[in-house]
């Protein structure tokens, strides 16, 4: 299925391996011209080569960051007509385990506030030109609260209120905002959790490979998802069991 944006421009956030790798290369293979972004400039030279994606150093922890990552790739490549905001996940722990309030800062810092200062970044040049893909990884602990991942789980509720407000706002300009909520797929931050890569909660039988959520990420920046818009799908092989 040719999804229609062969020539659209993309900056994918926090994308030098896992969940923002496979949806920049999932969205490279479409046609789509992409900048990806990482703290690391090995890192990111490692996971550029052999490919045509744009490699920009930029730390997304802070809202200035995040905005500078969307400049650069639009100095690089032009009008960015597709983001994909994602960022790492702040540490795991229990509230019990967090005395530090600051840890909520930053972690709001870095997966709400950095979300919006690129869309903030991003939005103008998409209304402008009537047309427009902003995708949020977020997490499926929006919809069901890993007990010990409280600092994202704060954080992510309230970057899905900002999306679900903004694909509101923005519709009418040809803009569709929606957030994807991963659970286990197999990445380094995976592994680096308690429970890892236990599939034994998973309908599915398997966690998820990185190229099945970047598969899914594509499609929702298709020409085709136009009517796609305020939506935040579970990518979990089942895990979620609610109705809603
Ligand atoms: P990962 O740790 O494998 O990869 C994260 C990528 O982001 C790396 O390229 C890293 O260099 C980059 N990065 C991290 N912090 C950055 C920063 N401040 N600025 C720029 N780049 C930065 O993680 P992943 O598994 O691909 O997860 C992506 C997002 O999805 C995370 O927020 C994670 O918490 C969330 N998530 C993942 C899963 C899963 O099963 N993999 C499940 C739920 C939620």
């Amino acid at each position: 299925m040719d999804l229609g944006i062969a020539g659209r421009r993309a900056a994918v956030a926090a994308a030098s391996r896992g969940l923002g790798y496979a949806t920049a290369t999932a969205l490279a293979a479409e046609g789509v011209e992409v900048a990806i972004c990482g703290r690391d400039q090995s890192a990111l030279d490692t996971a550029v080569a052999g490919t045509q994606l744009v490699p920009i150093v930029a730390d997304v922890a802070t809202p200035d960051g995040a905005r500078a990552f969307v400049r650069a790739a639009r100095d690089a490549l032009g009008n960015i007509d597709i983001l994909v905001a994602n960022a790492g996940g702040p540490p795991a722990g229990r509230f019990a385990d967090i005395s530090d309030l600051d840890a909520y800062t930053r972690a709001f810092e870095l997966n709400c506030l950095s979300t919006i200062a690129m869309c903030a970044e991003a939005l103008p040049d998409m209304r402008t030109q009537r047309w427009g893909r902003i995708v949020a990884i977020t997490s499926l602990a929006v919809r069901q609260p890993a007990p010990h991942l409280i600092l994202s789980n704060t954080a992510r509720a309230g970057v899905t209120g900002f999306l679900k407000t903004l694909a509101q706002e923005v519709a009418s300009d040809c803009v569709t905002v929606n957030s994807l909520q991963p659970w286990l797929h197999d990445t380094e931050r995976l592994r680096s959790l308690p429970g890892g890569t236990d599939a034994s909660g998973i309908p599915a039988g398997t966690i998820g490979r990185p190229s099945d959520f970047g598969a899914i990420a594509a499609f929702v920046c298709s020409d085709q998802a136009r009517y796609l818009t305020g939506a935040a799908i579970q990518v979990d092989g089942g895990a979620y069991g609610g109705l809603q």
